[in-house]
């Protein structure tokens, strides 16, 4: 259906190696769009890709760490080389430190920042030319059910989240004029290596998600890959600025 056909575009997947991020790549790449992965891990890249050519298209991967303006800078237009544009950025590297905040060091507020909303801010610059260029562009950035709750031992990992919001709708704002979208998706809780590394720190996590989730299951990342086509594909050109929970329905419970 054309109004769901990413034939022809280039989407760059920041931590598309793996995770939601590779969740998101399949549905982008079964919708025909051609993918390129930023991340750091080389040998779990090649296992996404080899998965992401299974589906019939092109993909590739670029190393970068995108806790830097400049690696943001260099990696998004050595992505945007790569198969000659960019229509499609989802900035979906993410990453966590699970302490009371009182125990949390200068250090460690900065990684979590840095990675979740530093690095989107500066990715979605880097990408801006690049989308310009081709007429316009989605930019799909990933928040969390914290973009809307708190946990005691989620400062910074929430403080980003919540900032992921705010920067999508600032810049649905700045840039609706290049017929640019930006919206979030607000992931509830998917069963990922990040989630596994919580289930294994917080203790009752996985039973408190089981009841509190009406869909009663955890998510996996292939539930993330239909929203990321509906928010990469001319079906929501005239949708920008939101935040979509994709949570089983943790967040209306
Ligand atoms: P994973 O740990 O599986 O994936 C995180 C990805 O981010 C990895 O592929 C990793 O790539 C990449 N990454 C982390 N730090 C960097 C960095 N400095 N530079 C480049 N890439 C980096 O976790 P998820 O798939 O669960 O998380 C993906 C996103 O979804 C995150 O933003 C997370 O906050 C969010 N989220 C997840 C939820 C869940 O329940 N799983 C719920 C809500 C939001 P590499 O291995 O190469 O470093």
């Amino acid at each position: 259906m054309a109004r769901f056909d990413l034939s022809g575009r280039v989407a760059a997947i920041t931590g598309g190696n793996g995770g939601i991020g590779l969740g998101m790549a399949r549905g982008l790449a079964e919708a025909g769009a051609r993918i390129v992965i930023l991340g750091r891990n080389a040998a779990k890249a090649e296992k996404a890709l080899a998965a992401l050519r299974a589906l019939g298209t092109e993909a590739d991967f670029i190393a970068a760490d995108i806790t830097g303006a400049k690696a943001c800078k260099t990696g998004i237009e050595a992505a945007a080389a790569r198969f000659g544009r960019l229509d499609i950025l989802v900035n979906n590297a993410g990453t966590s430190v699970r302490k009371m905040p009182e125990t949390l060091t200068p250090e460690e507020w900065h990684l979590v920042l840095d990675t979740n909303l530093t690095s989107t801010f500066h990715c979605c610059n880097a990408a801006y030319p690049a989308l310009c260029a081709a007429g316009g562009g989605k930019i799909i950035n990933i928040g969390s059910m914290m973009s809307i709750f708190g946990a005691p031992y989620a400062a910074p990992y929430a403080a980003s989240k919540g900032g992921v919001v705010q920067l999508t709708r600032a810049l649905a704002t700045a840039w609706a004029k290049d017929n640019i979208q930006v919206n979030a998706v607000l992931p509830g809780w998917i069963d990922t290596e990040l989630t596994q590394g919580a289930r294994a720190q917080v203790a009752g996590l996985h039973e408190r998600v089981l009841a509190r989730t009406p869909a009663g299951r955890w998510g996996q990342p292939d539930d993330m890959a239909g929203i990321a086509v509906f928010l990469a594909a001319p079906a929501s050109d005239f949708v920008t600025g939101t935040a979509i929970p994709v949570d089983g329905g943790y967040s209306v419970s």
